[in-house]
């Protein structure tokens, strides 16, 4: 019996229409994929992308050169150099992350303690050139100037949560 029936679908070939079945269930279902990079999924605030330096809103820079960062950090992706500015405060003359080495775990922004160092949802970036994956104070600080008013807005979405 178990033969005949082989045969019967064999010859009818109903795996194909059973196929054919759910390819048409699925036609007419609002798809599930998206046109990127024209569609975007949502992001949380929490998104954990390219890091940034902040400042204060007189341009002060945030970052006091404790080395919290650097000494919480996972993958010693973080090398600070620091010493005493002209006004007796302590800055760094030297922050890179390199993002080679970076799991982009947030640990270095949940240590800071002056909110300084970020991770923002930029995740569109790429490198070109040997060298490009560290990311220089420099870099960090322009980062964290052009999208001040992102980052702000994410860091007040993301205190309703905790
Ligand atoms: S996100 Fe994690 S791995 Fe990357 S620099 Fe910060 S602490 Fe290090
Ligand atoms: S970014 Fe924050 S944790 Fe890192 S050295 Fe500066 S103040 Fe300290």
């Amino acid at each position: 019996m178990s033969k005949l029936r082989s045969y019967i679908r064999t010859f009818t070939l109903w795996e194909l229409w059973q196929g054919l079945g759910v390819t048409f269930v699925n036609f007419f279902k609002p798809p599930v994929t998206l046109n990127y990079p024209e569609e975007k999924a949502p992001q949380s605030p929490r998104f954990r992308g390219l890091h940034a330096l902040r400042r204060y809103p007189n341009g002060e820079e945030r970052c006091i050169a404790c080395k919290l960062c650097e000494a919480v950090c996972p993958a010693l992706a973080i090398t600070i150099e620091s010493d005493v500015g002209e006004d007796g405060t302590r800055r760094t003359t030297r922050y890179d992350i390199d993002l080679f080495k970076c799991i982009y775990c947030g640990f270095c922004e949940e240590a800071c303690p002056v909110d300084a160092i970020v991770e923002t949802r930029i995740h569109e970036y790429h490198m070109e050139a040997p060298g490009e994956n560290i990311m220089t104070k420099d870099k960090l600080l322009a980062i964290g100037d052009k999208y001040d008013a992102m980052i702000s807005a994410d860091k007040a979405a993301d205190a309703k949560y905790r």
